[in-house]
């Protein structure tokens, strides 16, 4: 069914009942109506087709619809959906476990599955705070986090993003009170943090990062070697480590994780995003033996306090098995080595546009960071976007494409193209200087 304009007549009376996210709704323009989703494509209400360049927030690297995944769902709801995982074990659960573990060569076997990326970090600090409770230092309650971090919406994790981002500055004073560090990039930096866990180490429980890219704070990259230094500090001030792999896991750099780049392992890990190719929501936290043996005792209360309704879901697991059989069936690794070789390059000539300040990318990652001053910018490159034929969504002061790692090359052009064709446009419309 049609209403004006050819829109559907469920896109206008949902959107009086819908509150959508990070949306200004008086301004904002309606959303587009997607009806169906194939490879790289998301088909309109109005028969358009757009080539994607967001993988949906990151998430389906495989491209949507891959049959490999969309089979597993499918036999997996015939046969048992979900069933609770205290003292019911499900096998999609159980397999995926042991598989996440051997991502990291088994050096975090403990795996804990929630549904999505910010209630795993949770976990990750629920599981840190207890994991020094449990041994008599209950006073290790703050957590230390980095300038340009992310890793979250929910009360604890907003308390670890950089504020200076801007996603929740209505809530400074509800949320909880951490320590902000600038990343260890040098010496200077490094000393700074040493100082910082000097002073507070004995009452940190453990620092958060996001290991090589720093996703929603603005693509910010950095090299393996601040992950080697954290690593270092975190064992010389004995604090834990959590890497903070939602965005940067399971081959969005071209390694399954991130920190394999470091050949450096935390203490706890967290998975969601592309966890489950994009299909279902679900997340990991993945924990050192180290870690666990802290809530091992004969004491009842000692034992994890965290249970969601669907931790372990079938459903999500069997999708999430499935997205990891692909990265072994088909070349996904490689796929993403090639599209790192082109992204840049073919975004390169945006340098040359006044108002772009920078490109830059990694793995299946390329970024434009403009000189962009209003919010009414954001909502124009959005709507040219979509004229161009291609779903790219600017946010802060960034156009970036994270597209499904095996995109093909005339998908990838569109998407560059549209880019290239609508940054200069831009730049004279809002009166861009060199
Ligand atoms: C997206 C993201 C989160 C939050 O995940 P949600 O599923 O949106 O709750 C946390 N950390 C990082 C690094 C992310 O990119």
């Amino acid at each position: 069914m049609t209403g004006g304009g050819g829109a559907p007549d469920w896109l206008g009376d949902g959107y009086g009942h819908v509150w959508m996210p990070y949306t200004q709704m008086q301004t904002s323009p309606l959303p587009q109506a997607a009806v169906a989703t194939s490879g790289t494509r998301i088909r309109l209400a109005d028969g358009r087709e757009l080539v994607d360049g967001v993988a949906s927030w990151w998430a389906a690297c495989h491209g949507y619809n891959h049959p490999h995944i969309v089979d597993a769902i499918k036999t997996q709801a015939d046969r048992m959906p979900h069933v609770m995982l205290a003292g019911l074990a499900n096998e999609p659960a159980f397999i995926l476990a042991k598989r996440l573990s051997m991502l990291t060569d088994h050096a975090l076997p403990r795996v804990f599955f929630s549904e999505s990326g910010s209630v795993a970090v949770e976990v990750a600090l629920k599981i840190a705070a207890q994991y020094w409770h449990n041994q008599g230092q209950g006073q290790r309650s703050k957590f230390i986090s980095f300038r340009g971090g992310y890793h979250g919406d929910t009360f604890a994790t907003m308390s670890l993003c950089d504020p200076a981002d801007g996603f929740h500055a209505a809530f400074q004073g509800v949320a909880p009170a951490q320590f902000l560090a600038d990343l260890p990039v040098d010496g200077a930096a490094e000393e700074g943090l040493s100082q910082l866990l000097a002073q507070n180490g004995h009452r940190t429980a453990a620092m958060v990062v996001e290991p090589l890219v720093q996703g929603a704070g603005g693509m910010l990259f950095h090299d393996p070697g601040v992950l080697q230094r954290l690593r270092r500090l975190a064992d010389t001030h004995d604090v834990l480590l959590i890497f903070d792999e939602i965005f940067s896991g399971l081959g969005r750099l071209g390694t399954m994780l991130a920190c394999d780049q470091a050949a450096v392992r935390p203490d706890i890990l967290t998975l969601s995003k592309t966890l489950t190719g994009g299909t279902l929501p679900l997340a990991a936290t993945l924990a050192s033996e180290k870690v666990f043996d802290a809530f091992q005792s004969d004491k009842l209360e000692h034992c994890l306090m965290h249970g969601p309704t669907f931790t372990g879901n079938a459903l999500a697991c069997a999708a999430a098995n499935a997205s990891l059989d692909l990265f072994m069936h088909e070349p996904r690794l490689h796929q993403v080595q090639a599209l790192e070789d082109r992204l840049v390059p073919s975004l390169a000539p945006c340098r040359d546009i006044p108002g772009v300040q920078d490109v830059r990318g990694k793995g299946a990652i390329g970024v434009i960071q403009l000189d962009i001053g209003s919010f009414e910018e954001l909502t124009w490159l959005r709507g040219r976007f979509v004229d161009a034929g291609s779903w790219i969504r600017p946010f802060g002061n960034i156009v970036y494409l994270t597209p499904a790692y095996g995109i093909d090359d005339g998908d990838l052009a569109t998407l560059t193209g549209a880019i290239l064709h609508v940054l200069p446009e831009w730049s004279d419309k809002f009166g861009k200087a060199a």
